[in-house]
């Protein structure tokens, strides 16, 4: 059955040199650009650009529905907030595009055949980090229950593809909430930037460098767990196992399209060397496993050392909420000397899928405000809360993505899946053989030997990035 476009629904605009409202708010102006060029006034999708480094579309398949165009404005906020032609496309690189798109033409760009020549090279070490989201969704792909929990499987299906070592990026998660537990009382001490917003997700980071510059401040100076992966992978891993790093390949699977983009900002750079080599994502790391003829079933292994032991805070930080409980558990333990209760652990005011939520927190004499949510259209109204000054949190957690990492754009499609997936995640932290990042001994280990105090010179060299005004691509 032929698919109903949205602009055919809505019919051709036929108005030049204005700007057309459509139903759901977006629009599509008519005319030539600022600068006089002419831009396609007949836009059907998405124009993603050859050159962009995370997101492909392939022509042939398209209809013309337009959905795709209508999530990236209405979810996204970023088409419709510039004046898009054929061959000017802002992107963020969320994915949710990919998984608005039914006939499968667009998708992340795909590097798994890459990791594979890399598995090959006998003159390469390839590691590979795998992030929580992963585990939860990869089952899907092959038909699995929903939801199940993979880990040791996955972790044998990749020693059986070839990889040399792989490591849990939990661990770096719980890095990252060392150092952003750290950050979040600094700032409330001395009373500066707050709002402190999470910094974990690279197309909520690209958006507010594309369209609120001027905010930047407030952004966590905290690099991603994936680029804290990729900065010990290639120093103290490296160091620790006797390995020259200019011959580590190090490959992030993770449920992210966005990260693919990541990896190419300079400034996540450690010694001129990439975080990371490859992205895959869930769905590639089973395109891989299958090229191999590798049942994920009947596979089982357990992480290297060094870096594969993580909390059940790092655990969680695939589900929205989850990096502010995480965050909170810390921050409590730092601020009073004893781990939280029971309530502050779960804080189920800010777990679920409601795209916007928020809970108060008291630590000792300390009364946190904090906010959780994910797609720009939410992030949206706190951003203007703090232009305007009327913003009362002091944490705020965003995540592009529903329901957080687990509903990435590289994970199996299904939203109704998503909810099973956050729920193994929080069985995983209940079951873990710690709940905190702050007991963790690798962790305890790292900055020990390695990276000294939090936000000290090592970590700050290591562990925290900068960000840019990204406004000249609108
Ligand atoms: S890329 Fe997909 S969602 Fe977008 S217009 Fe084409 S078919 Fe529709
Ligand atoms: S990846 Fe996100 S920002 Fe880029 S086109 Fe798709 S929906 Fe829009
Ligand atoms: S929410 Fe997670 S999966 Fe989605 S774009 Fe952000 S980092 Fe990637």
């Amino acid at each position: 059955m032929e698919k109903i476009s949205r602009r055919k629904f809505f019919g051709k605009c036929l108005v030049y040199n204005t700007t057309v409202i459509l139903g759901g708010g977006w629009f599509l102006s008519c005319s030539k650009d600022s600068n006089g060029a002419e831009f396609n006034s007949d836009l059907e999708y998405l124009p993603i650009q050859h050159d962009n480094p995370a997101i492909a579309l392939w022509r042939e398949k398209c209809e013309e529905c337009g959905d795709c165009i209508e999530a990236c404005a209405e979810k996204q906020k970023v088409f419709g907030a510039y004046q898009a032609s054929a061959s000017k496309h802002v992107c963020i690189h969320c994915g949710t595009c990919i998984k608005e798109c039914e006939e499968g033409a667009i998708t992340e760009k795909y590097h798994w055949r890459d990791v594979l020549d890399a598995i090959d090279n006998p003159s390469k070490i390839v590691i590979a980090s795998l992030s929580p989201s992963v585990r939860v969704g990869i089952g899907d792909y092959f038909g699995l229950e929903k939801g199940s929990f993979m880990l040791e499987n996955m972790v044998g299906a990749c020693r059986a593809a070839g990889f040399d070592y792989v490591l849990d990026t939990n661990f770096s998660a719980d890095l990252t909430i060392m150092e952003e537990a750290w950050e979040l009382q600094r700032r409330i001490t001395e009373k500066v930037n707050i709002p402190q917003f999470t910094s974990c997700c690279p197309a909520w980071v690209k958006y507010v460098e594309i369209f609120y510059p001027s905010l930047l401040k407030y952004l966590s100076t905290v690099k991603s767990p994936i680029s804290m992966q990729g900065s010990m992978v290639k120093s103290y891993f490296a160091q620790k196992k006797g390995i020259d790093p200019r011959d580590i390949i190090h490959v992030a699977v993770t449920p992210c399209s966005a990260k693919k983009y990541e990896i190419t900002r300079e400034e996540l750079s450690i010694d001129s060397l990439r975080s990371a080599d490859f992205v895959i994502t869930t769905n590639e790391l089973s395109k891989l496993f299958t090229s191999r003829n590798i049942d994920l079933t009947a596979q089982t292994g357990s992480f290297d050392s060094f870096m594969g032991a993580a909390s059940g805070a790092g655990i969680i930080f695939g589900n929205t909420g989850g990096v502010t409980r995480a965050a909170l558990r810390t921050v409590y333990y730092n601020i009073t000397g004893a781990n939280p209760p029971d309530n502050l652990l779960e804080l189920q005011q800010i777990q679920g899928l409601t795209g916007l939520k928020e809970a108060q927190v008291s630590i000792g004499a300390t009364n946190l405000n904090v906010a959780v949510c994910y797609e720009m259209r939410n992030a949206q109204k706190l951003l203007e809360q703090v232009m305007n000054g009327s913003c009362k949190y002091h944490f705020i957690e965003v995540m592009a993505c529903k329901g957080g990492c687990v509903g990435g754009a590289g994970q199996p499609a299904g939203s109704s899946t998503i909810q099973k997936r956050i729920g193994a995640l929080n069985m995983a932290d209940q079951q873990a053989p710690t709940r905190y990042c702050h007991e963790n001994p690798e962790i305890k280990a790292i900055y020990k030997d390695f990276l000294g105090t939090t936000g000290g010179t090592e970590a700050k060299k290591y562990l925290h990035t900068t960000y840019n005004n990204k406004s000249h691509l609108l």
